[in-house]
């Protein structure tokens, strides 16, 4: 699959942080991580830091799968609004799922502290805008289930959100909690973590099938080389959708650009900044000073033709975002597309599926994918180490509803990619 197209900004930028080999000999270690991506890379991190060896195998160059496109804001909030949740199941399961989303953000922020850097990481105001008065109603509602639920934020309405964030809009809410990273330079720190802790990292090695017992997992790549491990993670991404019940994701594409450096005076804490429109406008600051536009989601799965979208594209988030924030003129200095996933319900699909024995999935579908991803490797560690987390079942395979149809892969012989 083509994951992404166009000039990722976080590669670019951060250049060649490290470099891994292929795949050269047979190794024996507790956990196989596929797929070095951020997900992997913090599973991996997990992993080591609770005294568990490990091998990660990369099929591209590590980082270079969606992670290299994501424009990495990190939010409590899911594609799924707490109200609309909470009909689905229940208040509390709801509340909960939102929290474990909070908490993914500080679980961010501790990896980036363990691996000894900022990776790019900024806790920065999240706005989230109703771009038409005929939204307002309904923001205000979600605004006020999310203040029940204790989370810390308050309504602006048009003029305030106008004065204090030169946002033009119908009014909005604005959130204490959210964040944003370098998700490039987190998973090159998470690894080289790994690796100084005598884990390894292969990456060009494309897992090709595995085979399970009752006791652990025998892994085949494509180089001809095997890795026996306890126990097999999948960290892989939409790539996922190759081996594992196609309805769980669904792939659209996605569009984003990065502006020239902009003076942030009155933006110097940084924001991050969405509306509630299909398809919807994103933004956010990086730390060195530049603004980065995301969306026009489309539903195309051909990466033909969503590169050929995205200038066009690209130029109409330059527009919208103009309309947003007059008073920032942003220059793009480079875009990309990417391939993007969500789930039904908004929510992840991370831990065991029972037709996959001795395997744990990380699948951090969704806008929030990275502080999924920090969940994952969260919730994953503890039941690799026994342990039960309070928030693995919602996020579990066999939640409501469950998937139905019949799984894509040879059962005795589980073919990968
Ligand atoms: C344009 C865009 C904007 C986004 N914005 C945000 C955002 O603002 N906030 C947010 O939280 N999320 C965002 N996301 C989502 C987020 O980027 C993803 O959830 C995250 O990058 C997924 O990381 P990953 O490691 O799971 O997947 P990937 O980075 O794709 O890594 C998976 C890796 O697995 C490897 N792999 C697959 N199959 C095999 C195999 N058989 N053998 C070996 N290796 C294999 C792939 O090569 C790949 O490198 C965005 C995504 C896009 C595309």
């Amino acid at each position: 699959m083509d994951l992404t197209g166009g000039t990722p900004f976080w590669p670019l930028r951060d250049g060649l942080i490290s470099v891994y080999p292929a795949a050269d000999r047979d190794e024996t270690c507790d956990v196989v991580v596929v797929g070095g991506g951020i997900t992997g890379a913090l599973m991996a991190l997990a992993l080591t830091q609770a005294g568990r060896s490990v091998v990660v195998l990369e099929r591209r160059e590590v980082g270079w799968g969606s992670t290299s496109a994501s424009t990495a804001m990190l939010q409590y909030e899911i594609d799924t609004t707490l109200l609309e949740l909470s009909d689905r199941y229940g208040r509390p399961t709801a509340e909960q799922a939102y929290r474990s989303c909070g908490r993914g953000i500080d679980l961010v922020h501790a990896a980036t502290r363990a691996v000894g850097g900022r990776c790019g990481f900024r806790r920065s105001p999240s706005i989230y805008l109703a771009p038409r008065p005929s939204d307002t109603a309904m923001l205000i509602a979600e605004c006020e289930a999310r203040q029940r639920a204790g989370f810390d934020l308050r309504w602006l309405d048009a003029e305030q959100m106008q004065q204090t964030w030169g946002f033009e809009s119908s009014g909005g809410m604005v959130s204490s909690l959210a964040g944003s990273v370098d998700p490039f330079r987190l998973t090159h720190r998470a690894l080289s973590y790994v690796r100084a802790r005598s884990g390894r990292v292969y990456d060009r090695t494309t897992v090709v099938s595995y085979d399970a017992t009752a006791k652990g997992v025998c892994v085949r790549t494509d180089r001809g080389f095997a890795v026996r491990a306890k126990w097999i993670v999948f960290a892989t991404g939409y790539e996922t959708s190759e081996f594992v019940p196609d309805h769980v994701v669904t792939l659209k594409s996605s569009y984003a650009f990065v502006s020239e450096p902009v003076t942030l005076d009155r933006w110097r804490r940084g924001f991050l900044v969405w509306e509630h429109a299909d398809p919807y406008l994103y933004a956010r600051t990086t730390d060195d000073g530049r603004v980065l536009v995301g969306g026009e989601d489309d539903g195309f799965r051909d990466p033909k033709r969503r590169d050929a979208a995205l200038h066009r594209k690209a130029g109409v988030l330059r527009r919208k975002f103009g309309k947003l924030c007059p008073e920032l003129a942003l220059e793009p200095a480079f875009e990309w597309s990417g391939t993007f996933g969500e789930t039904e319900d908004g929510l992840a699909y991370l831990g065991a599926h029972a037709d996959y024995p001795r395997a744990q999935f990380a699948l951090g579908f969704g806008g929030n994918g990275i502080t999924y991803s920090a969940i994952a490797a969260e919730i994953i560690t503890a039941a690799l180490t026994g342990r039960r987390h309070p928030d693995a079942r919602l996020f579990a395979f066999d939640r409501t509803p469950a998937p139905t149809r019949p799984l894509s892969v040879e059962k005795e012989k589980n073919v990968v990619g």
